[in-house]
């Protein structure tokens, strides 16, 4: 068995090289950014109001107040967009300006309509205000040559809404890996059938596919293979030229009734076969054709911590991603959580008013993992954690 680390590491090391691609800015939310992003000329460009009001050169408006209002000779109103009016303040002169509208070059500052009063073409000043006051300077928000956003970044809604102001209307992006799937059991039947005794329905290829999916892989589905090698080898060898990596879950112990160890060894190299980690230890990492094959433990709630601890970071490689964005939270521990020394633990648990309750439960159960929250990791030298302790939460 071989530590989680080691574990990680050569499955980084298989990762297929990433390939970039670009897609219209409104496909690109949630995808990864396979190049930085550079602000092309500054943002927003001009010197722009960012109230209604009046524009003024500040120093007319000292001292002025409810009691003792500067006056102020209003030019004129200034049109929102390109091709209005352009007004040269002097001394004593104001222009009305809406929100966002062109800041006239001699003026510093805008009043807001609530501390102004215009009556026949003379503008009472009510408040003062400083320069620069209610103004955005052409260069604030972005900087011509500007790194908006380093590679790797997964664009949010709110990432796109800034790339579009920035004039970007294709995104260089990271091309979703395609992720072969394949279940293996004789016990199992697809989603659509009423098992008879003795089956149970294919979860793992949901849950694997469903997941991929909303990680930014493209899952292909290559169907439930029955546990023999023949079957398993025509299923590999259909799937791998379609796909970049392939999961198969089911039949990955060391069980002389565990063909995949077998027929990934037969067809290519097994390069790990037992992690450290639990639940999951019965995974195999391997190689076919140059493209990573991992076995994935039968067990939904194994298959589903080993691939977010192991599959995860190599699909973190091929996309580019230096850091995966995790959600954690602190709290403190309900109960005692032991644990066995030398393995990686991954114990479900749910937060419960403010604190962590481990979600225990036997192996074979699908409930633990929707009445968890999230896992909380014991390191492989540990023997548990002590109730009261903080500990951090990885959120699903
Ligand atoms: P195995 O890893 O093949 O020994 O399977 C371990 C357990 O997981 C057995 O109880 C299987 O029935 C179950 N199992 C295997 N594959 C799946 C699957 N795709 N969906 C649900 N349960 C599965
Ligand atoms: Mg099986």
């Amino acid at each position: 068995m071989v530590p989680v680390e080691e574990a990680v590491r050569s499955a980084r090391a298989i990762a297929p090289a990433m390939a970039t691609e670009l897609v219209p800015i409104d496909l690109s939310s949630g995808r990864v950014l396979a190049g930085s992003i550079t602000a092309a000329a500054d943002i927003p460009g001009f010197n722009r109001s960012i109230v209604d009001g009046f524009a003024v050169r500040s120093r007319n408006t000292i001292g002025s107040g409810d009691g003792e209002p500067a006056h102020l000779t209003c030019r004129g109103r200034i049109a929102m967009g390109p091709g209005g009016k352009h007004y040269h303040l002097r001394d004593g002169e104001c222009v009305y300006i809406p929100t966002g509208g062109i800041l006239p070059e001699q003026a510093d500052a805008v009043v807001m309509t609530e501390y102004a009063e215009e009556t026949a073409g003379i503008v009472l000043v009510k408040k003062a205000v400083s320069p620069g006051e209610n103004i955005l300077l052409f260069d604030e928000d972005f900087r011509k040559g500007e790194v908006i956003f380093a590679a790797g970044r997964r664009l949010t809604p709110q990432d796109v809404g800034v790339l579009a102001a920035c004039g970007y209307p294709h995104i260089p992006v990271a091309k979703r890996p395609v992720v072969g799937i394949i279940s293996t059991g004789n016990e199992l039947v697809p989603v659509t059938s009423t098992p008879s005794l003795g089956q149970v329905r294919d979860a793992n290829a949901s849950m694997l596919a469903a997941w991929l999916t909303e990680y930014g892989c493209i899952p292909v589905f290559f169907g439930i293979v029955k546990d023999e090698r023949g079957a398993l080898e025509e299923a590999i060898a259909s799937a791998l030229p379609a796909c970049d990596l392939l999961l198969i879950s089911g039949g990955s112990s060391k069980d002389e009734r565990d063909i995949t160890a077998g027929v990934i060894a037969a067809r290519g190299e097994v390069l790990i076969h037992g992690i450290a980690l639990a639940p999951g230890k019965p995974t195999i990492i391997g190689r076919i054709g140059g493209k990573p094959v991992f076995g994935l433990p039968g067990h939904p709630a194994s298959a589903f911590v080993v691939l977010i601890a192991i599959v995860r970071p190599l699909i973190d490689r091929v996309l580019g991603i230096e850091q995966p964005h995790l959600r954690i939270v602190k709290a403190t521990l309900a109960e005692n959580i032991p644990s066995v020394r030398g393995r990686e633990e991954y114990v479900r648990v749910r937060l419960e008013q403010g604190t962590v309750v481990p979600v225990f439960g036997k192996s074979g159960l699908l409930n633990t993992l929707v009445k968890s929250d999230g896992i909380v990791c014991i390191p492989a030298g540990s023997e548990g954690f002590e109730k009261g302790r903080e500990v951090e939460v990885i959120l699903w």
